[in-house]
């Protein structure tokens, strides 16, 4: 099967499998662990923030960064697909004890006049403004990155409302390629990040939080709340820190790959993409085409070719370093074949 449903489905290659069965270990709970300390100070160090903290998931980077910005009762700006609205099984409102304030977008960018005109007043009725969130590179937005000119007019806002920025940059390492800035210069207008070491990157287990030192104290309380206190977790910290360090190159050609599928999705089928194709995500729309997002899916499938229906009518496709160039191509040719 060619598996382009996600860029989490990568497997541990070998250098990964032996890193892990040396890995230096002890109780990360003490903070003894020296494989995970070693990944929590090289993260921090390549997004520019004061300290690190190693999260079995996105979803509990987000959830640990949530209940340390924001108390119950606050609200949190967000673009209306984010996916903490839309993929954590509501754990904002559940745990954090937060509302959600959805709004248009644009690939993840909302109106910076709309955003400021969301920060609340002090009128008794309204829930206090807690924190704004991005998402970078935005997931159903097709994988699109937040340009500096946006971040810098909701730092911006942010810093007039005396509001924190939270980005859910999962996909933070394919944004920084495909936007040229550095992960760091990305990170320097947000109080905290999260980044996800087992999508692109090809780590099997885990994220990174990134913030202050005493944001990550705090973020690591809220983490063993989550169940998030792990132990001998160099066994997985050593296959993430080497994706950190040696993956990150290898992105330009998931987001080649997707280029390339995008041009034979435009010229052999009636499908069409209405995004920029930035990154390593394709989303194409099923409303023009004589096939419904169902058959598409069923189709591909039959072919050996696995992707997902994102939408009632749009499809996803993610390239990721366990589908090789050949591969691609071989999606290509199949693609005109089905029409
Ligand atoms: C995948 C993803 C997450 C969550 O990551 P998990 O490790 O699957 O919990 C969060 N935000 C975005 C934008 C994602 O794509």
């Amino acid at each position: 099967m060619i598996d382009l449903r996600s860029d989490t489905v990568t497997k541990p290659t070998e250098t990964m499998r032996q890193l892990m069965a040396k890995a230096a270990v002890g109780d990360d709970v003490y903070e003894e662990d020296p494989t995970v300390n070693e990944l929590e100070a090289y993260a921090a160090e390549l997004l520019g923030k004061e300290a690190a903290l190693f999260t079995t998931s996105g979803t509990q980077g987000n959830q640990a960064a949530l209940l340390t910005h924001t108390v119950p009762g606050q609200e949190v700006l967000m673009d209306e697909e984010a996916h903490v609205f839309i993929y954590e099984g509501a754990a904002i409102s559940a745990f954090a004890g937060v509302q959600s304030r959805t709004l248009p977008h644009t690939g993840g960018r909302i109106s910076p006049e709309l955003l400021k005109k969301s920060v609340r007043s002090d009128d008794i009725h309204y829930p206090e403004t807690g924190l704004i969130w991005l998402e970078n590179t935005h997931n159903r937005g097709g994988g699109t990155y937040l340009p500096e000119v946006y971040l810098k007019e909701v730092r911006k806002i942010a810093d007039e409302a005396g509001v924190p920025v939270h980005m859910d940059g999962a996909r933070l390492f394919n944004a920084a390629e495909a936007s040229g800035m550095s992960a760091a210069r990305i990170a320097s207008y947000t109080d905290s990040v999260q980044f996800c070491l087992s999508k692109g990157l090809g780590a099997p287990v885990g994220s990174m939080l990134a913030g202050s030192a005493s944001f990550i104290r705090t973020a690591r309380k809220k983490r063993k709340m989550l169940g998030g206190g792990m132990r001998q977790a160099g066994v997985i910290a050593a296959p993430a820190l080497h994706a950190l360090k040696e993956h990150r190159a290898l992105l330009k050609h998931d987001h080649g790959h997707a280029r390339l599928l995008a041009k034979a999705i435009q010229s052999s089928t009636d499908l069409t993409i209405r995004h920029d194709v930035q990154t390593n995500i394709v989303v194409a729309d099923t409303d023009t085409s004589s096939l419904s997002a169902e058959e598409w899916v069923a189709r591909l499938e039959q072919e050996g070719i696995r992707i997902i229906q994102y939408k009632p009518e749009a499809l996803r496709f993610t390239t990721n370093s366990d589908v090789s160039r050949e591969e691609v191509e071989t999606v290509c040719r199949k693609l005109a074949e089905i029409q």
